[in-house]
């Protein structure tokens, strides 16, 4: 599989079906291949909160694995040190998905933990994880407190002991995740973009960017998914640090990336929690699709958090709704082409977003 896969929508069990479909994953293994998925369960709260990978996700691996003969196939986890595995297993809704499929759950927290090295640094890994033949990693595309963004590298961090997830905040995060990648490899990567957190880990901000993304690179998949966020690749330490020892290959303008049912981009549906409400106060939306709005609600955050939107008082207009008006002002998409300024893309990145609103609502204030 070259480059990334995007398929937009809202069914994440078919979509997901739909996305190895395409891979035909089934070729390159053995149906007795023990195959490892990896969600995150940060803690226990639904994915509906932005914080966790959808069981929906799960279950539609685990159904196409299953259709095709594979048997070998187990959930892992390890929540963080605050939470416990069990209870997110079941407020997430995969204790209905194991008893849906007979499939183990394994609580990574009941490792002892295994030391490995990687380029002279040594590191405590879940020797659970090491008896996978393929381990498929499904994060969640959403901001972090500390790292700005988790997406595939810093999902691993799951499959590390209690302790040494202390010992990696002590360490400030970035170098560790990025080498734990060099010890545990993920074969493939799916990451639940229909629902994420805006900025936080835990959720409570979900932002609904309407596909998943599909990558065998964990480099490239956080640098694509970084710049959807609205950052600059250079923001983001522990990718940029996990490209520079080798990891795998940035995101550019040249990255073949497949994009699956662009048509079937879904609305937004979802009632927004206070960040979200706030920076909504920007937007006149019509029938916009998520992953247009999505996208600028990100962006809308970074200029907020650049202090441009305290004294802004216009609007940006979005959605299918204007594709006939004439908007004296700023639109977004190209269903807004007819605005006075607007930012092209269909659906645009909220790093195109950033740079071309900074420069716009500095002007017009
Ligand atoms: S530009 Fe229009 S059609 Fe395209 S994603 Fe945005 S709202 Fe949807």
């Amino acid at each position: 599989m070259k480059g990334l896969q995007v398929i937009y929508g809202d069914r994440p069990r078919e979509m997901v079906k739909k996305l190895l479909y395409e891979i035909e994953l089934e070729k390159k293994l053995s149906k007795d291949s023990i195959i490892g998925l990896k969600p995150n369960l940060v803690l226990a709260k639904p994915a509906s909160s932005g914080a966790t990978t959808s069981p929906e996700i799960a279950a539609g691996i685990i159904e196409y694995f299953q259709e095709r003969g594979f048997i070998n196939i187990r959930i892992m986890e390890g929540s963080w040190v605050g939470d416990s595995t069990k209870r997110a297993y079941k407020v997430c809704g995969y204790e209905n998905i194991a008893q849906r499929y007979n499939v183990p759950l394994l609580d990574l927290k009941n490792d002892l933990g295994v030391n490995e090295q990687f380029l002279g640094e040594n590191y405590k890994i879940c020797e659970t994880v090491k008896q996978v033949d393929y381990l498929i990693n499904l994060p969640v595309l959403k901001g972090h407190c500390q790292t700005k963004m988790t997406c595939a590298l810093k999902n691993l961090k799951g499959c590390i002991p209690d302790s040494e997830k202390r010992r990696f905040h002590s360490l400030g995060l970035h170098k560790p995740i990025a080498y734990l990648n060099g010890i545990i490899k993920a074969k493939l990567h799916i990451v639940d973009g229909i629902m994420g957190d805006l900025t936080f880990e835990e959720g409570g901000n979900p932002v609904e960017m309407g596909r998943i993304i599909a990558g065998t690179d964990p480099v490239l998949v956080d640098s694509y998914v970084a710049e959807l966020m609205g950052y600059e690749i250079n923001e983001i330490k522990h990718v940029q640090i996990a490209h520079e020892i080798g990891l795998g290959q940035l995101y550019s303008d040249d990255t073949p990336i497949k994009e699956i049912d662009r048509k079937n981009m879904p609305s937004v549906t979802i009632k927004p929690g206070h960040k979200v409400k706030h920076l909504s106060k920007w937007i006149n939306e019509n029938q916009a699709c998520s992953p247009c709005y999505g996208s600028l609600i990100h962006a809308l955050d970074k200029l907020d958090d650049m202090g441009l939107l305290g004294s802004y008082k216009g609007k940006i207009s979005i959605g299918r709704g204007y594709k006939e008006s004439a908007i004296d002002g700023i639109g977004v998409g190209i269903c807004t082409s007819k605005s006075r300024y607007n930012i092209a893309g269909c659906p645009p990145r909220a790093k195109d977003l950033v740079q071309v609103l900074q420069k716009v609502i500095k002007n017009k204030k």
